[in-house]
């Protein structure tokens, strides 16, 4: 193995365990985070997640992605690079076996070659008995040496193979533990509630609650098809309004969230209302008819996590507002912001 292929596998070697103790899903972005923690690259990001242990901090599924867009390359490009380097790792060590085999098997041929050779000459040239013995003892020298080959390649190949599968394991549990929602790529019901879990009052969170109006009149007027393609419309508007100040979440069916942080409700307001703008604009065109369908709309309902609500409060009070914005006729945000 050359020395950075080397140098990559045993890195990797070192970042399983440090997953599995600290509870993290295995998923490419969060080995890449962590391999990059184990091989010492980013001075701030291994400061940034010491800090976090030493504060015995949950590692959340959303503060990993932080780091990652903070610390690491681009997410797809890591994805693959983390993959690959371990893949590639583990194939190079496997030929590197294979090759030591190879070499062993030829030069095990030639050794029984010349001995069948000498072999030969013991009953034309009548060797001693000493001398038969030497070449004796030399043919189970080689053949021991061969035998402890083929046992160490063996032991390779299943060892590489165990590894694969806890590759392959480790995959599969990173698909079924994904973060984002499969049809619109916003942050999943689950990556939400796990944001939720470990939010403090002092942080002055803010939850939007998203909700699309007539959207079973949509469906009904334009095929579900059409429905799925302004469900991705609306999300991909959110994210762009959002940005860099608020995180977006499909909670399930037509329904969005919207969480912030370091805010008073004022903010959270208005944000809101640029949203509600923003999705005023947004129109998708039916590819068989030509037809552009648009007119779309939602209501918003905002609440505050404040001192001494419990973490379902929140949802219940967002939840509360929205339900006033559709009550009111909806396309609208709730509470009404103060003057
Ligand atoms: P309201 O303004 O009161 O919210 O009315 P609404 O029609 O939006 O609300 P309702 O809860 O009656 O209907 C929601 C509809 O959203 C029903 C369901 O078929 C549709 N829906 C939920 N998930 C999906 C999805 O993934 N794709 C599509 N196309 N439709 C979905
Ligand atoms: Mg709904
Ligand atoms: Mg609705």
């Amino acid at each position: 193995m050359t020395d950075d292929k080397e140098q990559s596998y045993q890195i990797l070697k070192q970042t399983i365990p440090l997953l599995l103790k600290h509870q993290i899903p295995a998923v490419p972005t969060n080995y890449a985070l962590w391999y990059t923690y184990a091989s010492n690259q980013s001075e701030e990001l291994n400061q940034a997640l010491d800090k976090l242990m030493e504060q015995n901090s949950t590692i959340t599924p959303s503060r990993a992605l932080e780091l990652q867009r903070q610390y690491l390359a681009d997410q797809q490009e890591v994805d693959t690079w983390s993959l690959r380097q371990s893949l590639e790792a583990m194939l190079i060590e496997l030929s590197q076996s294979l090759h030591d085999t190879k070499t062993d098997t030829q030069h095990f041929r030639q050794a029984i070659d010349t001995s069948l050779s000498e072999l030969d000459k013991v009953e034309k040239e009548g060797w001693s008995i000493e001398e038969t013995m030497a070449l004796v003892r030399s043919l189970v020298k080689e053949t021991q040496l061969f035998k402890r080959t083929t046992q160490e390649f063996t032991a390779a190949l299943t060892s590489a193979e165990k590894e694969i599968t806890e590759l392959r394991q480790q995959l599969k549990a990173s698909q079924s533990q994904a973060l984002y929602d499969g049809l619109t790529g916003v942050y999943n019901r689950r990556c939400l509630d796990e944001e939720l879990e470990v939010m403090e009052p002092e942080q002055g969170v803010c939850l939007i609650m998203v909700d699309l109006d007539h959207f079973k009149s949509i469906n009904d007027r334009f095929g579900h098809q059409m429905g799925d393609r302004v469900l991705k419309a609306v999300a991909k508007r959110l994210k762009e309004v959002c940005g860099e100040r608020a995180t977006v979440y499909r909670f399930g069916g037509e329904e969005f969230s919207v969480l912030m942080k370091g805010v008073k409700l004022p903010q959270a307001l208005h944000l809101a209302e640029v949203m509600r703008r923003n999705i005023e604009k947004v129109s998708v065109i039916d590819r068989r008819t030509n037809q552009t369908l648009d007119g779309i709309s939602a209501s918003f309902g905002a609440a505050i996590f404040e001192q001494g609500m419990r973490r379902s409060d929140l949802l219940e009070q967002a939840d509360k507002q929205l339900y006033q914005a559709k009550k009111l006729g909806r396309n609208r945000v709730m509470p009404i912001a103060p003057r």
